[in-house]
């Protein structure tokens, strides 16, 4: 009996594992027709300086309404896209986005945008950002590529070329997630990162775990060692901005600067704001 259970349960299992990989299918097809339909769209997240509050750029994150099943995280597209390939499109057409939308600012804030690995290995990313910063005209200083460490992971070599030819054309290259990956203190030696993003998996325990939160005072002791800015993400507390204070971390961004949303609701930083440079 025990044996026919073990085995009903097995097959049980594999058949939850086939409609799971069915249900990704269909999911990764919906996401290319999605981008067809235009069904996503861009949220922007304020990111802010630790030590004044201002304001002084925006995280780009993708954003999916699916007719059917409403609202669709990225924590769940965002690997579909990847295994289905379509992050290859989703990608192109988050950095045109991006970059068109954020001309249209008065403000000449930084607009970041998240690169998958992906786009490294199926796509000519420094003919792609160049193609976008032509067509739009962004001034590519305002233009932060937000990579993370699995880029570097595969090919190191080719990575590092295609980095540095990006960084040649004046945009900024942010380590993402740092502190999630595998070897991350190498990876800061072979390439010369503009900012590095402490994982809000830390920062938001910097109140309950020790752990976390000599995480992120030593990361952000590496990175002033380094000469390399900090930013803190996952934000939510006015203790985390005191913590980050003290400690010297430049740049913050979390719920409690502000969520990520349309750039409509941030229309009285970026469109109306005071230091907003006039367009030409
Ligand atoms: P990420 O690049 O690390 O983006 C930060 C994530 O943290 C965002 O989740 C943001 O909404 C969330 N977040 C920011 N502040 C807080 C906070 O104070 N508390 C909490 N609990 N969360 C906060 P989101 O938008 O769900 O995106 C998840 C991940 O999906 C991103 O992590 C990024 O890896 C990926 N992603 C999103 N858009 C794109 C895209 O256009 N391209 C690529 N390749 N990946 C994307
Ligand atoms: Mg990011
Ligand atoms: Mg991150
Ligand atoms: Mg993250």
């Amino acid at each position: 009996r025990s044996k026919d259970g073990g085995r009903n349960r097995h097959t049980f299992y594999e058949a939850r594992m086939e409609e799971e990989r069915r249900a990704r299918q269909v999911l990764g097809v919906d996401l290319r027709n999605a981008l067809r339909a235009g069904d996503l769209h861009v949220h922007f997240q304020p990111v802010a300086d630790v030590g004044t509050g201002s304001l002084l750029g925006f995280e780009a994150l993708a954003r999916w309404t699916h007719p059917e099943r409403g609202v669709v995280p990225p924590g769940l597209f965002i690997p579909v896209a990847e295994e289905s390939g379509a992050i290859v499109d989703l990608g192109e057409w988050m950095l045109e986005t991006v970059c068109q939308e954020a001309t249209r600012w008065p403000l000449a804030c930084t607009v970041a945008v998240n690169i998958s690995v992906m786009q490294f290995e199926k796509s000519d990313l420094v003919a792609q950002v160049d193609g976008v910063l032509e067509r739009t005209g962004l001034d590519p200083a305002r233009l932060e590529l937000e990579i993370t460490e699995s880029v570097l992971i595969h090919d190191t070599d080719y990575a590092v070329e295609v980095l540095n030819r990006l960084k040649a054309r004046g945009v900024r290259i942010v380590l993402d997630d740092f502190g999630t990956g595998y070897s991350s203190l190498s990876y800061l030696k072979r390439f010369p990162f503009d900012k590095i993003k402490i994982d809000r998996s830390f920062v938001s325990e910097i109140g309950d775990s020790q752990q976390s939160a000599a995480i992120v005072r030593g990361v952000i002791g590496l990175a002033r060692g380094l000469g390399v800015p900090v930013v803190a993400e996952g934000v939510e507390q006015a203790a985390h901005v005191d913590m980050l204070r003290e400690e010297g971390c430049d740049q913050m961004q979390g719920y409690l600067i502000g969520r990520p949303a349309p750039i409509e609701d941030y229309g009285d930083l970026v469109f109306d704001h005071p230091m907003a440079a006039q367009p030409e």
